[in-house]
């Protein structure tokens, strides 16, 4: 059996029958292929809850290795951006791949591309940063590392567990910015046919708190590396409560302000177990919102999307029924933010699963509307839809 406490950040004392910690391509080679089923790919197991012991394989994603290529920005850089890429690929094989350590390796900044091109310009902003990343890079450290080198886009998501490979799955957010937004392309390994597979970013279909990795039939893809386009021009995204009204020197400062809001709001899961945000927000039509508004006046949190219906938080929610720092058995919702389920010791999954089906329960009675996990389950056999469990 292969203990899965110490990779799942509820911190539940599950196994899995066998495990695997994939440090790189070559251990995806060397499987015997097509994977026999049951198995499940785990990043740092931040966004889980498995509600039993598992009976098949779990891969641990530790493929490391990050390697940047600096090229001048153009009004249409997909060409050489995808080019660039693909020689950050090869170029980092090799040395990058097999960077397993818990500090970020950064390999040598690759030369730039077109060297006439950059000539003709003179300061940062005339260049992007073509970042390709093994999935199993911490993405915190991801964002450290490269703040350290001035290169930012990614501030607002600082403090987010996890790993690169896992954030576009779910397409990560956090303080009005998303891991998608600065998606270049996605590689895979396909578990039942052994290629490696390339996705765009509009190949991926990023959504709130989704991609084409969640369906089923992408479910055989292992993510080995990421490929995010970024820059040393620091673009504040400061419309979220703590960050408005306030300067920020660089994106190094907006990265230490989002730690602080996170550590006076959230438990670290090194500390009290738990997955990050339990439910997604949901989305309702201004009907819905006007009920609340009728009950609770106007200060009911809410968003308007583009589609025409409007985000409400789930953590208002799930307060207003109240559910904010309730406690049953080794279980319990966060008092700063009752979106976040907690593990208060020794908590068992069957304890985690009921609470969520009270907290769910009791925001469908009090405003009939359904909250669904944005925490992906997984039973016995595999992944379980929150309706069939
Ligand atoms: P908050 O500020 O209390 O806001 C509650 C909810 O309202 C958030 O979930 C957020 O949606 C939405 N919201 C707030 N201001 C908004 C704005 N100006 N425009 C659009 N939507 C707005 O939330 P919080 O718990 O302190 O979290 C702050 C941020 O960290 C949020 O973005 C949250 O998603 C993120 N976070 C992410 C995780 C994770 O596991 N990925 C865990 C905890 C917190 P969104 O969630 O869509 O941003």
């Amino acid at each position: 059996m292969f203990d899965l406490s110490s990779y799942n950040t509820f911190n539940l004392a599950v196994s899995a029958r066998e495990g695997l910690v994939v440090s790189e391509v070559a251990d995806l080679e060397n499987l015997p292929l097509p994977l026999e089923e049951p198995y499940i790919i785990l990043g740092g197991g931040s966004d889980v809850l498995f509600t039993e012991d598992f009976v098949g394989t779990v891969l641990i994603n530790r493929i490391m290795g990050v390697s940047i290529t600096k090229l001048p920005r153009r009004a249409d850089s997909a060409g050489a951006l995808a080019s660039a890429a693909a020689a950050a690929s090869a170029s980092s094989a090799s040395s990058s791949d097999t960077a397993a350590s818990a500090a970020v390796a950064f390999s040598a900044e690759a030369p730039v591309a077109d060297a006439s091109a950059a000539d003709s310009y003179d300061s940062d902003s005339a260049f992007e940063y073509v970042v390709r990343v093994g999935g199993g890079v911490v993405l915190d450290d991801l964002i450290a590392q490269l703040l350290k080198e001035d290169i930012c886009g990614l501030e607002n998501l600082s403090l987010i567990p996890g790993t690169v490979g896992a954030a576009p799955i779910q397409n990560i957010g956090a303080y009005g910015v998303e891991i998608g937004d600065f998606i270049e392309s996605i590689e895979a390994f396909d578990l039942r046919t052994g290629e490696t597979k390339v996705f765009t970013a509009a190949q991926c279909h990023f959504g709130y708190r989704y991609s084409i990795f969640k369906e089923p039939e992408y479910r055989s893809l292992f993510i080995t590396h990421v490929t995010l386009r970024l820059s040393k021009t620091f673009v504040p995204h400061q419309n979220y409560a703590g960050l408005q009204s306030m300067e920020f020197k660089d994106a190094f400062a907006m990265r230490e302000r989002v730690i602080a809001l996170r550590n006076e709001k959230l438990p670290n899961p090194k500390y009290v177990g738990n997955a990050g945000s339990f439910f997604k927000n949901p989305y309702v039509n201004a009907d819905v919102v006007a009920a609340l508004q009728a009950q609770f006046g106007t200060k009911v949190p809410c968003y308007p999307c583009e589609d025409g219906r409007f985000k409400l938080a789930a953590g208002w929610l799930i307060d207003k029924a109240n559910c904010r720092g309730l406690k049953h058995g080794q279980v319990g919702t966060w008092g700063k933010q009752a979106l976040v389920i907690v593990n208060l010791g020794n908590a068992k999954p069957h304890e985690v699963l009921a609470l969520a089906r009270y907290i769910s329960a009791e925001v469908k009675s009090k405003f009939g509307i359904d909250l669904v996990p944005e925490v992906r389950l997984y039973g016995k056999h595999g992944e379980i839809a929150w309706d069939q469990i």
